[in-house]
This record gives structure tokens, sequence and C-alpha cells, in this order.
């Protein structure tokens, strides 16, 4: 625990006033051996220094203070206890980024601290299981990235490995996890359905049968659907009698080649890279949250020459779906994990990305949004985003969702494979 210690130390600490003072007499975060006293609305914390505004017990402080905004906590679902952080504490969303290069794996932390479940807690580490099965699910919130990553991140090239490819989309449908027989299993809702947006991993036939009789609960009715299955994991499912069938494809393209643009191949990007090229001041660089509203006006611009082009309902449903989820990730990216880049002409932003690395060797493009007005600038987005990537190995720019103008599109890239997308039904 000393590595995270460290991490709760923060300067915003000497004028903050969340810690040492609680609520309620008997809160369910306290200093274990030290009581509480009534000061006007609160009750703090008996070794507070009121006056001196610190802990008079700094070096006696129990493990719960020392380690705070980090605890031990039962899941929500009471499956297991938990490495939880506390998002009360103002210092969380720094503390998050630090950890995100740490690795947890040989974490050693008390056994006798265990505190309930709070609704501002977000997970981090799964740390024991109590092995009671029941049928309550765990909320998986957009602050929950380092914990689904460290179950997901190089398990596999699709991009539903990613986290963003779901936390996008919490404007229409809420997520939810479980470990069932050590197998992290994550589920979405949309409106009243349940599904398994992924496979239980690591794949386990008890964790899908177990996976179908909790949805057979929520969702008063039979069966279970898991969407994303890799080949392999669809080839497991099919050996133990489940029903596994090719659903979709992801192209998936080797860097260098896209950062290059050499040869016949891609004589048609190259032609409109240099055509955005011809512009004025064109600077490619990093999303910061100033560029929302340039962006916002990218993706307005995007949607209404989509729209006016748009013959099929199903394609104007993807549409609107595709416009929600780019709000969401200009709103907070960084709490999605996404990395954003902006393409500009002098002032006026011609382009935007999102993106994530869903394994050491291969990052996921989610979208790429251009105004229409900038011929090229598209490819030239993509192509300066591939200039970057080039140490990643592979580039995922996911399906093609039925459009056949986008299938066109990807073909045209030459991807180096096609990721088959398989659902699992039980
Ligand atoms: S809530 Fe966080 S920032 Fe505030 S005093 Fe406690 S640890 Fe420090
Ligand atoms: S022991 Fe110290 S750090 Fe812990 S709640 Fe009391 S005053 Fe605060």
């Amino acid at each position: 625990m000393k590595r995270l210690i460290e991490l709760t130390r923060s300067e915003r600490c000497k004028n903050c006033r969340i810690c040492c003072r609680f609520c309620e007499e008997k809160p369910n975060l306290k200093p274990s051996g030290f009581s509480l006293k009534k000061t006007g609305e609160h009750y703090t914390c008996e070794a507070y220094d009121t006056e001196a505004c610190r802990c008079a017990a700094y070096s006696r402080r129990p493990f719960d203070c020392e380690v705070y905004p980090f605890a031990i906590a039962k899941s929500e679902d009471r499956g297991c206890s938990l490495l939880v952080i506390d998002t009360l504490c103002p210092n969380y969303p720094e503390i998050l980024i630090k950890l995100s290069g740490m690795d947890l794996s040989g974490l050693i932390v008390p056994s006798d601290s265990e505190i309930e479940w709070e609704e501002s807690f977000v997970p981090l580490k799964v740390i024991a299981q109590n092995g009671k099965a029941n049928d309550a699910l765990n909320t998986l919130s957009p602050d929950a990235g380092f914990f689904f990553r460290s179950h997901f991140f190089n398990s596999g090239r699709l991009s539903a490995y990613g986290f963003p490819y779901h936390m996008i989309w919490t404007e229409i449908t809420s997520y939810f996890w479980k470990i069932i027989d050590g197998s992290f299993c994550l589920f979405s809702r949309t409106g009243k359905d349940y599904s398994m947006p992924l496979p239980p991993l690591p794949y386990s036939l008890k964790a899908c049968r177990e996976s179908s009789r909790l949805l057979a609960v929520l969702n008063a009715a039979n069966g279970l659907t898991i969407f994303n299955s890799s080949a392999e994991t669809a080839g497991k499912a099919a050996k133990d009698g489940l029903t596994a069938s090719a659903s979709s494809e992801e192209f998936l393209y080797k860097s260098p080649a896209l950062a290059e643009l050499k040869g016949d191949n891609y004589k048609g990007a190259r032609w409109l890279c240099n055509v955005f090229a011809k512009n004025a001041e064109i600077t490619f660089v990093e999303y910061k949250s100033g560029d929302l509203e340039g962006c916002a006006a990218v993706l307005n611009s995007w949607y209404n020459h989509k729209f006016e082009r748009t013959k099929f309902e199903n394609e104007l449903h993807l549409l609107k779906h595709t416009l929600k989820a780019n709000r969401t990730a200009l709103s907070i990216p960084d709490k999605l994990g996404l990395t954003g880049r902006v393409l500009r002409c002098g002032a006026e932003i011609a382009a935007y990305t999102f993106g994530t690395a869903i394994s050491e060797d291969t990052f996921c493009v989610y979208f790429e949004i251009a105004n229409p007005a900038f011929k090229g600038a598209g490819q030239y987005i993509f192509r300066e985003l591939c200039r970057e990537l080039i140490a990643c190995k592979y580039i995922n720019t996911m399906g093609h969702d039925g459009i056949e103008g986008l299938k066109t599109a990807k073909e045209l890239y030459k991807p180096v494979e096609k990721l088959g997308v398989y659902t699992i039904t039980i």
C-alpha cells in the first residue's frame, strides 16, 4: 500500500475541509480507535485540532486515515472485497491519472479494514471474492476506467476491449459488472433490457450460464446474448455447446503503412491529404477542453451533411446515436481515457479524432469527424494520427455498421486483417 499512500499526498489537503469531519455520528468511513464529537452541524474526529486545522495524532493515525481517499470496501453486490477510491476527495482525478501506469497485481492490504459500499466509491481492484452467489450487480461508472482496463487491456484487438467503446453510450445505456466464477462479467442495460456487451473474461462456461440465469431474472425472459466476442472466444463457446455466430468485422491496419501512404494502393488518400495540405496554417494538436465549442461546430456540420444524404432508417438511427456518443466523448475525454487530436486551419477546427490504446500494440480509433467544407481533412487527420502512433503496430478503425460507403472507404486503406466479431447466445 506504500506506493498508493504516496499518491494521496497533495497540497490540496492544506485547504481542504473534507477529511476528519463527518455528517453522521456513526459514519461508514470513520477513523478506527478515535471517537467523534459534535461540532455545529457536523461530527469531528476527537484528534482533529480545529484551530490549527490538522490532525493532532498524525503519527498514530489509523490505517483508514493514512490511505484515504483509498479504502477497502465490500462491493455493491457484496460479492467481493475491493480496493476503491472515494470521489468525494477533490484530488481523486489526479490520483487516477497517476495510477494509470501502475500495476496493482502484487498489492497487499490489511484484511480487517473492510467497510461498507458507498455511492461515491469507484472500484480499482478486486482483492478477494466471498464466494456467495447473489443476483445484485455492481454499477460501472465513467470513473471506473482504471478498473475496466485492469481486466481488459491486452485481452484482444477488438474495439469493445476499450473502456470508451462502452462509456460513450452512457447517455442511453447503463453498465454493470460482477465477478462470476473468477471471471469479470460486464452487463449493459438499455431501456429495460439487459445484455452482455463482452464475454466473461477469462472465458468461462460457468460464468456464461450463471450470467444467463441472472439475466433471465432481470429481463424476465430466458436466454442470453453476449456481444463482441473474438473468434477465439466464440470457438471456445461453440466447443462448449453454445451458439456462436459472426455478426460483423472490424478493420485492422498496420500503422506504418497508413503513416506513409506510399504506392498505388493509397493514391486516393494521398491525393486528398495533398488537397487539404494546400490550406494555410495547418496544425495537428492535442484536444483540450477549450476545443469543445469548435469541435461541436464540426460535429454539427458533419451531422447536417450526413443527415441530408442518409436514406435509410437504420443509418439515420445510427447517425443520431453517434451524435450523442460524440458529445459524451467531447465532454469527458480524460475520464474515459480517450486520446483526442484536433486539426486546425488557422483558428478554425477542420476535424477531430478520438481513440484509445486497447493493448500494447493496438490503438482503436472511435471517432474521426471532419467538417465537409474542408476537403481531405478526414484523410489528413487520420494520416497525422497514424504518424504519431507509428510505434504502435496496429490501428483498429472498427466496423462499417452495414453502411456500404463506410465499408468501401475502409477497404481502400487496405486492412491487414478483418477481425471477426461474434455473438454468443444461450
Ligand atoms: S478529501 Fe482529499 S484533498 Fe481533502 S483533505 Fe482529504 S485527502 Fe486531502
Ligand atoms: S485520526 Fe487524524 S487524520 Fe484521522 S480523522 Fe482523526 S484527525 Fe483526521
